[in-house]
């Protein structure tokens, strides 16, 4: 099959990496793959130039360094292409010649393996985009049709918002007409015709906004939050320092994402966004009332979020400026405004936006492959941990949907049609974020409720316990907040925690309320004399693989410690993931993204030197997600996992390949290699001795350098999407408390019989968030290795490698 990608719309970060993907996963199925520049622009203008000679950088390699590779033939043939260098700046003069701000010349390019070599990490496109009026024609679509057919391309990947894909559906639903068109002005032949009768289009989502239905994300998204996160904490500081109040406007006409998952994760007062307008009307009584509640409990700072498109019931524009005017003077703060603009477009990609575009463009491949006529063109989206197929006819019905029923002012319906998350953080920003009272419970029904955090620090951890203490606060429960794990429940180190204190714990690493490792069968009966000193109704534990345990140990401990029988439940907070049943833990994001950073930056230094593998060690324990996924989101060659371990057989077929690779490389454009190595791969091939043999094999063709992230892995600052999901998951671990208790609590303490779905760990399996009962973790767990049994990343090892060219893993399948 020949299959092209283009770009079109607002670029987002991510584009790089989804183009990436589609060309390698093209390329290993053994499809020719083109680039389209300049998006629908240039599939509307097509080639008007002859295409350069067909390239293989090898061709010249003598017949000595060839038998390097092997029976790897595959692998010969991967690095070819006629693409020009598509960074901006090093194409070909005559291609790239401006005309009226965009290009002429070839715009339908042959690429190959190397042309996409480096674009993991950077942001917007290489190969453009533009927002195209022609294609909007039938002329246009027309233009676009012959040029496809004219380049012998069957099957098209769409990268960009709901107006692109709106753009691809139309392409699809047009082409028999266009066909026809095109047959009967004698512009293609019949044989054409035939052959290309149908075509097969896939769309994966980009755009910064996370507008499109029936996705939970969009390639972009994650990172512009990271952004605006990166900003709002910022400017938190200089708001505390000086009492002041901002206004910060965030981009999203139609959607407010972006600024209701900003006002989440940085701990926003309040935020306005199109969906859902505040519900008084006029709207400035009620910002101001929320505001005035939290100034007198005594916060120095105010954080108003304003999302692009924002207005009022009657769909009046509320604008930043105005905004700033109220809290001026009705609140007589002093207020400034933030637009955060084009920043928001991201640069480099986070960790998600380099793992979410890389599967979603392998599927999108697979989806153009598996296509048949009667098939619907599938959108490619993601649900919790799933990549789904979507037909792009729904996605893009819906996403206009929303938009209607804004314009129509039936905000319930809007609400509704964003994903079922989307109402879950809205509800969980006002309860966290209003100071309301109207939510407390009656008496009988509030609960004392102990919170304590387990094992290693991980990425919001802390925001997990805001939520926890606000959530608590806001219901008139008692929240019993523990320093230092169980040890300090034995000592009585109870925290002093209100609404305000945990203000900015969201923002903050590491764990506020301090961790340890000590399980409560040091001192059951101390543990549970403890439970009863302090009356606790529900027990909230946030931590790794020790929480779980200690989950255990209290529910075993149930039949001989009344006590015990009261809900509890573990929130997964690790960054070696490695708590079975979970997909992710919180802090794991946080953590990817520290190791993404250590490894471009390692990169860049083993590519200035030319010719150099970077050996770089991970923490995990005996869990290799981190290194796993953290070669896949750094472009890494090699992986070991203590899962897979090393043996001297993988050391030398991957010193073969290192070789055969470094050999295909253009002289004096060596590319440097990574090699991420769980510290637990291994006890006798540590990192050193790996670096020590790579070195020496390596001779004049490459050297080995190792480097050991250590510590680093905990990540400064947690990720917006660790502290958005512990805001989520909290909130649903303290509805859980609140049904279980309910039923426990009606029989006095000595009659309570806690039944085993009443210790619970929270779990995110696939599409589905579940509570699963501790004693059944049990079963799908490696107690002595402290891991998993089975894990859902087992193939990633084995994609990363295939996409750093180990193509003889393909000839193993
Ligand atoms: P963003 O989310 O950044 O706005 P987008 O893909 O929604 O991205 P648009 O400007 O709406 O951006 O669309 C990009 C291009 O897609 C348009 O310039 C146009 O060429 C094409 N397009 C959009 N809507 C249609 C349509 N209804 N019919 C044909 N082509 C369309």
């Amino acid at each position: 099959m020949r299959i092209a990608v283009l770009t079109s719309g607002g670029d987002s970060a991510g584009m790089n990496p989804a183009v990436r993907a589609v060309v390698k996963a093209g390329i290993t199925k053994g499809c020719e793959v083109y680039v389209i520049r300049e998006g629908y622009e240039g599939l509307v203008r097509g080639n008007t130039a002859p295409p350069r000679p067909h390239r293989k950088v090898h061709r010249n390699l003598p017949a000595e360094r060839l038998a390097h590779f092997g029976d790897d033939s595959l692998l010969k043939n991967l690095s070819f292409g006629d693409g020009p260098a598509l960074r901006e700046g090093a194409g070909d003069a005559e291609e790239d010649e401006q005309e009226s701000g965009t290009l002429k010349g070839r715009h339908i390019v042959r690429v190959g393996w190397d042309d996409v070599r480096g674009w993991m990490g950077e942001g917007g496109t290489f190969i453009g985009s533009a927002r195209s009026a022609a294609f909007r024609t039938p002329e246009g679509r027309l233009a676009a049709a012959h040029n496809l057919i004219k380049e012998g391309i069957d099957g098209l990947v769409v990268c960009g918002g709901d107006g692109s894909l709106t753009g691809a559906d139309r392409l699809r639903a047009e082409w028999p007409d266009l066909v026809k068109q095109l047959l009967s002005s004698n512009q293609i032949t019949q044989d054409q015709a035939t052959t290309y009768a149908h075509l097969k289009i896939s769309g994966l989502v980009g755009s910064i906004d996370n507008d499109m239905a029936l996705t939970d994300m969009t390639i972009g998204a994650p990172t512009a939050l990271h952004r605006i996160c990166e900003a709002i904490d910022n400017i938190n500081s200089t708001a505390a320092s000086h009492s002041r109040a901002f206004v910060v406007e965030v981009m999203g006409r139609h959607c407010g994402w972006l600024a209701l998952m900003a006002g989440v994760s940085a701990g926003a007062d309040y935020v306005f966004i199109p969906e859902q307008p505040p519900k008084s009307q006029p709207w400035e009584e009620e910002m101001c009332e929320v505001i005035r509640r939290h100034r007198e409990v005594g916060k120095r700072k105010t954080i108003v979020i304003v999302a692009e498109g924002a207005h009022d019931r009657d769909l009046n524009p509320i604008k930043a400026d105005k905004v700033k005017d109220v809290l001026t003077e009705v609140l007589k703060l002093d207020t400034r405004v933030t637009t955060l603009g084009h920043t928001q477009r991201g640069g480099r990609p986070v960790a998600m936006d380099r793992i979410l575009p890389t599967l979603q463009g392998i599927d999108a491949v697979n989806a153009l492959l598996e296509a048949t006529p009667d098939q619907p063109s599938y959108m490619i989206g993601i649900h919790e941990n799933k990549i789904l197929r979507i037909p792009l006819v729904d996605a893009v019905k819906q996403t206009q949907a929303v938009a209607a029923a804004i314009e129509a002012r039936d905000f319930a319906t809007a609400m509704s049609l964003r994903d079922p998350e989307f109402e879950q953080f809205y509800h969980a920003f006002n309860l966290t974020s209003t100071l309301e009272k109207g939510n407390r419970l009656p008496r009988e029904k509030r609960l004392r409720v102990a919170i304590l955090h387990m094992g290693a620090p991980a990425g919001g951890m802390n925001a997990a316990t805001r939520t926890a203490v606000r959530y608590c606060l806001s219901k008139g429960h008692k929240p019993v907040c523990i320093n230092n794990g169980f040890k300090g429940l034995l000592d009585d180190n109870i925290a002093d925690v209100t609404w305000l204190k945990v203000d900015n714990w969201t923002a903050r690493g590491g764990s506020e309320l301090g961790t340890n490792r000590t399980l409560p069968d040091t001192d059951l009966g101390g543990v549970a004399s403890k439970f009863q000193q302090h009356q606790f109704d529900a027990l909230f534990m946030i931590g790794g693989f020790e929480a779980f345990s200690a989950l255990l140990i209290l529910e075993k401990a149930r039949k001989d410690y009344p006590a015990f029988n009261v809900p509890m439940v573990h929130l997964p907070a690790t960054i070696s993931n490695n708590v079975p049943l979970t997909d992710f833990s919180l802090g794991c994001d946080t953590s990817l993204n520290a190791l993404v950073d250590a490894c471009d930056a390692i990169r860049q230094s083993a590519s200035a030197s030319r010719n150099r593998v970077f050996v770089v060690e991970t923490q995990g324990g005996q869990c290799g997600y981190i290194a796993a996924m953290g070669a896949l989101a750094t472009g890494a060659v090699i992986v070991y996992t203590p899962e897979r371990g090393i043996n001297l057989d993988t050391l030398r077929a991957d010193v073969r390949f290192l070789k055969a690779r470094f050999m295909l490389d253009e002289k004096g454009k060596s590319e440097g290699r990574l090699i991420v190595r769980n510290e637990k791969s291994s006890d006798v091939y540590s990192t050193e001795l790996i670096t020590s043999i790579i070195k020496e094999e390596g001779g004049d063709l490459f050297d080995a350098r190792s480097a050991s992230l250590g510590h680093t892995l905990q990540g400064g600052i947690p990720s917006p999407i660790d502290r958005a999901r512990a805001v989520r998951l909290t909130m649903m671990c303290m509805e859980f408390l609140e049904k279980h208790a309910h039923d426990l609590l009606q029989h006095p303490p000595h009659r309570r019989r806690g039944t085993r779905d009443t210790a619970a760990v929270i779990t995110i399996q696939g599409s589905g968030i579940k509570f699963v009962p501790v004693e059944d973790l049990v079963a799908h767990a490696d107690m002595k290795k402290r891991r998993a049994k089975h894990t859902w990343w087992e193939g990633i090892k084995d994609l990363s490698e295939l996409l750093g060219g180990r193509t003889d893993l393909v000839a193993h399948k």
